[in-house]
């Protein structure tokens, strides 16, 4: 165990680290996402970037992050790290921290990656903003900011260089009504948890995938450091609603409910005319009246599909941080000062009941 302080954060140039999450052979879609990203904050900072895969027999998914932007990927490979377990994987990212001393560490805020954050952080004595919606460079000057701010000691305010460039980590707080902007300047690697769905994929290059690096970086591992064991993979039966990959959402909410089965259909009449799927908001989720894997919004999927509609929906901020970067914007409401007609590039105002009909077949006869 070490822990880092400014005077040791120097030493820290192993460039920008994308913890790349597979599940049983297959990527995860967030790993692509944000060795995208990791690209743009690698090239302000000047440093390479890196993807960081752990399985068994995972090498042959490697090159693929390349195509992405990543400079090189270090593979670790053991029968221990087939399944993920905390402990295995955070000490083989750990040895590998101490050994190359990246200056950022992305990791998708999935249910692994947020088991997996807290606890390598905790390992390495740094800090994790969590659930992140926007990453940036800053070079701040944040000396008068701690002075004016913090409880750090003037000497330890004073040993942090101006003009250092900082992660910049954004994220939603007090329940979306504020973002709040974080940096780590004084530990490394500055470690983020990043919303699945929110950084955008790049376009792929196949030279580029060629070209990547292949690492396989020293790491100890024994039973002991996995502390548990996957006995069995179970697969949940039910088919999950991709809203993450979709061009079209139409999403529902609270205004189905005078008659929650037939809004419902429309819904689902409505997406499959136009090739997509359905979501839906938080206070459709809290009645009971769709699973969770379709909530949209803040406590919920972010998605940016070509169309998303909203029918019934107030446009709620929570549910808003969810969907506002999609490419166009059709809101049906019967209420002309709802907050989601702020937002939408289309707006309805009436009875989703007599208008979603009206659409479907419309489209149809188009
Ligand atoms: P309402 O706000 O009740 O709006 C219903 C709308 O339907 C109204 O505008 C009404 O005019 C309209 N309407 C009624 N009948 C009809 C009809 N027949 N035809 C057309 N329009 C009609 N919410 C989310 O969605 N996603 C989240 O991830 C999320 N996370 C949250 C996290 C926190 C910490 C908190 C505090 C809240 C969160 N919420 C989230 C809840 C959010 O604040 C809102 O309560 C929720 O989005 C409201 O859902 P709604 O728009 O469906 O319902």
């Amino acid at each position: 165990m070490s822990s880092y302080n400014s005077a040791a954060i120097e030493e820290f140039k192993g460039g920008v680290w994308v913890f790349c999450e597979q599940r049983q052979g297959t990527m995860m879609s967030t790993s692509f996402e944000l060795i995208s990203e990791g690209r743009k904050l690698a090239d302000e900072l000047g440093s390479k970037l890196y993807g960081v895969l752990l399985g068994d027999n995972v090498e042959g998914l490697a090159k693929e992050l390349g195509g992405y932007g990543a400079d090189g990927v270090y593979v670790c490979q053991d029968a221990l790290l087939k399944d993920y377990t905390t402990g295995g994987y955070t000490k083989a990212i750990c040895d590998l921290v101490h050994e190359y001393k990246p200056e950022v560490l992305l990791i998708g805020a999935t249910n692994i990656g947020r088991d997996l954050g807290p606890r390598l952080a905790a390992r390495l004595h740094t800090g994790l903003c969590a659930d992140c919606t926007h990453l940036d460079i800053d070079v701040p000057k944040y000396k008068d900011f701690l002075r004016a701010s913090s409880t750090l000691a003037p000497a330890a305010i004073d040993s942090i260089k101006e003009g250092d460039r900082n992660l910049k980590m954004t994220r939603p707080a007090f329940g979306g009504h504020l973002m709040a902007t974080i940096i780590c300047p004084r530990f490394r690697p500055a470690m983020a948890t990043v919303r699945p769905g929110v950084m955008k994929k790049a376009a792929f290059d196949q030279a580029k995938a060629d070209a990547c690096e292949i690492i396989k970086p020293n790491f100890t591992l024994t039973a002991d450091d996995v502390q548990t064991e996957v006995v069995e993979v179970v697969k949940a039966a039910k088919k999950m609603v991709d809203l993450i990959g979709a061009d079209v959402v139409v999403s529902v909410g609270r205004g189905i409910s005078k008659d929650v089965e037939t809004g419902i259909k429309l819904a689902e009449e409505l997406a499959e005319v136009l090739g997509g799927v359905v979501g839906a908001s938080r206070a459709v989720v809290d009645s009971g009246w769709m699973s969770a894997d379709h909530q949209v919004g803040q406590t919920g999927k972010t998605v940016h599909p070509k169309i998303y509609v909203a029918l019934g929906i107030s446009g709620a901020i929570q549910h808003k941080a969810g969907m506002q970067d999609s490419e166009c914007i059709i809101a049906v409401n019967k209420n002309e000062t709802a907050p989601i007609f702020e937002i939408a590039d289309y707006g309805i105002c009436g009875d989703l009941f007599k208008v979603v009909p009206q659409l479907i077949e419309a489209i149809k006869a188009a």
